[in-house]
This record gives C-alpha cells, structure tokens and sequence, in this order.
C-alpha cells in the first residue's frame, strides 16, 4: 500500500521543520508520495522538490491558499501545481500582503490583554517575515507561560472570533480556484470538518467549489477526528470529488498526527493522486 502525504508545512509558513527536513522526516516514515503546502506561499517548492527526489519520493507541488467564503476562513489546497507559474506567484504575495498588519493589531490586542511583546515575539518565531501567522503567536503565549497549550490558546485568544483575532478578507474562492488551475494544479478543500458551516452551507461550498472547478476534498486528514472520515467519503462520492489524505504536519510531537501516519482512504473513492501516481 503506497503511503500518501499531500498536506504538510514547513518553516516557509508556520512549520518548524525546513523543507529539507520535512524530506527527511517524510521519508524517515515511509512516505511515497509527498506534497509541501505551505499557507500562501511556494518558496519552499523547489528546495523541497530537491531533498524528495535524492531521497526517491515522488514529490507533489503544493500550496495551502487562505480564503474567505461567506464571512469565514476556508483553506483550499492546491497539489501538482507549477510553481514557476508568475501569475500564482504574483497573487499569493497579494494574499500574504495584509498579514504584517493583521499581527500588529493582534499585538495590540494582545496588548490590551495584558500581554506584552506579542507581536515581537510572534514575529522572532516566524521565518518569513511576510508570514506571521497566528500558529507563530500560539507559539510564543505558550513558550512565555501566557497559555498552557495551543488548543487552549486558540480557545481563549486565537480562535476565530475569540479575543485577539483580527478578521482577515483573503481570496475569493473562485480567485483560488482559478489560480490553481491556471497553474495546472488541482484545487482540494483542505480539511472541511473544521469549518462551522450549516449542513447548507455546505452543500453551497461543494456545488460552488465544483462549478468553479475544483477536483478534491480531503477525506482523510490529521486536522479531523478518524471518525468523521466515513462523512467526508460520502461528501465525495455524492458530488464527485477526488479525495485526498494529508496529515497536516506542521511539527513533531504536535499532538496531531505526523507527517506520514495517515491510514488509507475509505474504499470506492478516487485518490486526487490517480494521474500522478502509476
Ligand atoms: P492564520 O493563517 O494566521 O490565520 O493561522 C492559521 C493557522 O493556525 C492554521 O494553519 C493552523 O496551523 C493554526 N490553527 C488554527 N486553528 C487552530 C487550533 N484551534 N488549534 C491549533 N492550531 C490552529
Ligand atoms: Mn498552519
Ligand atoms: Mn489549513
Ligand atoms: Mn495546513
């Protein structure tokens, strides 16, 4: 059975491995196929397509685009993309451009809380500059005793709505798409159980996503519970979706799963790797 890992992050985004070492660590675990994915970002593509093919996997460009999709974070995956292509790479700087702002209010707001140095500090934990993302500030609030854990960071501060989130606009979902594809990739909803949506809405974002072009979903994912596998099968299988299976890793001893661990996907689903993989 070919072991599959098309989600992962690396220092690039808010990983704390560089792609070399998630290379490494990827085939350390048995890995045959890999993809990098880092959030709006594909600088990591090239080192990471180096490391994989002198280890002997089968390397899979990818990135993980933010969008904004009726008022909400959605993150659509995109594998087997070009990343030369300079369209991709002109509008995902585009989607990096407000994070600068966003971490200095959320340093503000921080601030109010009590809590000093946040931005800094989230700052001093993020490799690109460009890229400071809530996963850098969670790093910092609980390295300087502020939260005892990240669930607990994002529950108290971090979270979506909570008290030092600072909303974002990303892309479309249909700019998402269409950069994906313009670039040859496939566009993937990247672990659907963690969005609050109502089953309606839902039902919206797989027609719309389908009609714009999107291919996937990921079915199999370090980011949801084993048994929310079957559900997310069964979404494919209705709308015609290939699957996918990532774990998400962003760094070892998460408490997520790590990169590689994945079981397989549920039976009489198409893997989004069928035309890559022989
Ligand atoms: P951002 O792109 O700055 O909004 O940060 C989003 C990142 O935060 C995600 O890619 C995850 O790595 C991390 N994240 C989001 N929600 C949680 C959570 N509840 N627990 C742990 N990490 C989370
Ligand atoms: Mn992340
Ligand atoms: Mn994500
Ligand atoms: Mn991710």
């Amino acid at each position: 059975m070919l072991n599959v890992d098309l989600h992962s992050h690396s220092t690039v985004s808010d990983g704390t491995l560089s792609p070399e070492e998630v290379a490494q660590r990827a085939h350390a675990h048995g890995v045959d196929v890999w993809a990098l994915t880092d959030h709006d970002e594909v600088e990591g593509l090239a080192p990471a397509q180096k490391a994989a093919e002198s280890l002997g996997i089968q390397f899979i460009p990818g990135v993980e685009v933010s969008v904004t999709w009726l008022d909400r974070t959605v993150h659509i995956v995109g594998l087997g993309i070009d990343y030369s292509n300079p369209d991709l790479i002109q509008a995902l700087s585009k989607v990096r451009q407000g994070r600068t702002l966003r971490a200095q209010r959320m340093g503000e707001r921080l601030k109010e809380l009590g809590i000093e140095g946040a931005y800094e500090g989230a700052l001093s934990y993020a490799t690109n500059p460009e890229l400071v993302s809530r996963t850098h500030f969670a790093r910092f609030l609980v390295d300087h005793g502020h939260s005892k854990n990240m669930k607990e960071v994002f529950r108290r501060y971090l979270g979506d709505n909570k008290a030092a989130d600072v909303p974002m606009q990303w892309a479309t979902l249909e700019e998402s798409v269409q950069w994906i594809n313009d670039a040859g990739g496939k566009a993937v909803i990247a672990h659907p159980g963690r969005y609050k949506f109502t089953e309606q809405q839902f039902d919206l974002l797989y027609q719309q996503f389908k009609e714009m072009g999107g291919v996937g979903i990921e079915v199999v994912t370090g980011s949801h519970p084993e048994r929310e596998y079957a559900h997310f099968a069964a979404v494919a299988r209705r709308f015609g979706f290939e699957a996918s299976c990532g774990s998400d890793f962003h760094w070892p001893r998460q408490g997520r799963m790590d990169i590689g661990k994945a079981p397989p996907l549920p039976r009489g689903l198409t893997p989004v790797w069928h035309d890559w993989v022989l």
